[in-house]
């Protein structure tokens, strides 16, 4: 930079100084974005393909920030993992959806399931786990009413804070999802070991499938195999009913898009019940 004289050097070191500042100042305010109540949770209806009927929903985080609007996690997650501000919000979300799922199960008359996206920095510190059992044990006790979706890449991590994490949800009763599945490495080996309960396809996958090729060929493998295993699979991103009726027709347990919704308020889910296309 220094050759480069002095005005682009000093061009520059502005740039850098802005963006250091604005990233500053979104860490400052998301920090009190839980306690200001400004983050939500959105939930959108997981459908079992046979019944065509919304039996799950998945938890998905939202911040209605005070002037951005509303924010979708993409925008902040990285920056709540880097500061370990993840681990107050997921433990939040958390809560929110297991108590939603005792309500909506009881309004349902069923079982109802909620699925929750924990980051693989929860599970990855060696800080001992988030006192999850005994918060579970009040809020979910034993009716597998909630899911929690990792990626593959936590589980090639076997260490023993992972196992212990992983342990302390599956003895609350709590299933394991592996989220984007076929996008890491895919390997089989952790499948068994570590109790998996549904493997959950890419969205990249399902929206190739119109395609045809190899999108397809890969949807059915994952779902031979996982019935063999004894998981489910659960598809995300279906958007059009050719998707659904292919992944119907392959086996496919259940499916999430935005054929069926978008995530939507906690208020407003009551109302999709029941109401799948
Ligand atoms: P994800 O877990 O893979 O969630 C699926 C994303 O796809 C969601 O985006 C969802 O709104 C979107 N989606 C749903 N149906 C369709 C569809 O038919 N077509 C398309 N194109 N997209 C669809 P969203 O809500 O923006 O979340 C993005 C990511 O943020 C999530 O990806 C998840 O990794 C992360 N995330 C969300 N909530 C939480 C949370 O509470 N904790 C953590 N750690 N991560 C979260
Ligand atoms: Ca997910
Ligand atoms: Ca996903
Ligand atoms: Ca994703």
């Amino acid at each position: 930079a220094k050759k480069s004289g002095r005005n682009r050097f000093s061009f520059f070191t502005a740039g850098m100084r802005d963006a250091a500042w604005a990233r500053m100042k979104l860490i400052d305010e998301l920090r009190h974005a839980l306690p200001q109540r400004q983050l939500d949770v959105y939930y959108q209806p997981i459908v079992e393909l046979a019944r065509g009927a919304t039996v799950k929903a998945e938890a998905l985080l939202r911040w209605h920030h005070p002037q951005a609007g509303l924010m979708l996690p993409d925008s902040f997650i990285g920056l709540a993992e880097e500061t370990g501000l993840i681990g107050e919000i997921g433990d939040w979300v958390l809560g929110q959806a297991a108590a939603l799922a005792r309500e909506w199960a009881a309004r349902q008359g069923g079982p109802f399931q909620i699925s929750v996206n924990k980051s693989p920095v929860e599970f990855m510190s060696k800080t001992p786990v988030r006192n999850w059992d005994t918060y579970l044990a009040r809020d979910a006790p034993g009716q597998q009413c909630l899911s929690v979706e990792i990626t593959e890449g936590v589980l090639l991590n076997d260490s023993p804070w992972v196992r212990d994490k992983l342990a302390s949800l599956h003895n609350c009763g709590v299933e394991l999802t592996i989220d984007d599945f076929g996008t890491g490495y895919a390997s089989l080996a952790y499948l068994k070991k570590f109790k998996v309960d549904y493997l959950k396809i890419d969205q990249s996958f399902v929206q190739d499938m119109d395609s045809g090729g190899d999108s397809r060929v890969f949807a059915e493998t994952i779902i031979v195999m996982a019935h063999k295993l004894g998981l489910k699979v659960i598809a995300e991103g279906v958007e059009t009913a050719e998707q659904r009726d292919w992944l119907k027709a392959a086996g496919c347990d259940y499916a999430q898009g935005y054929l069926f919704s978008a995530a939507v308020p906690a208020a407003d889910f009551m109302a999709l019940l029941g109401a799948a296309p």
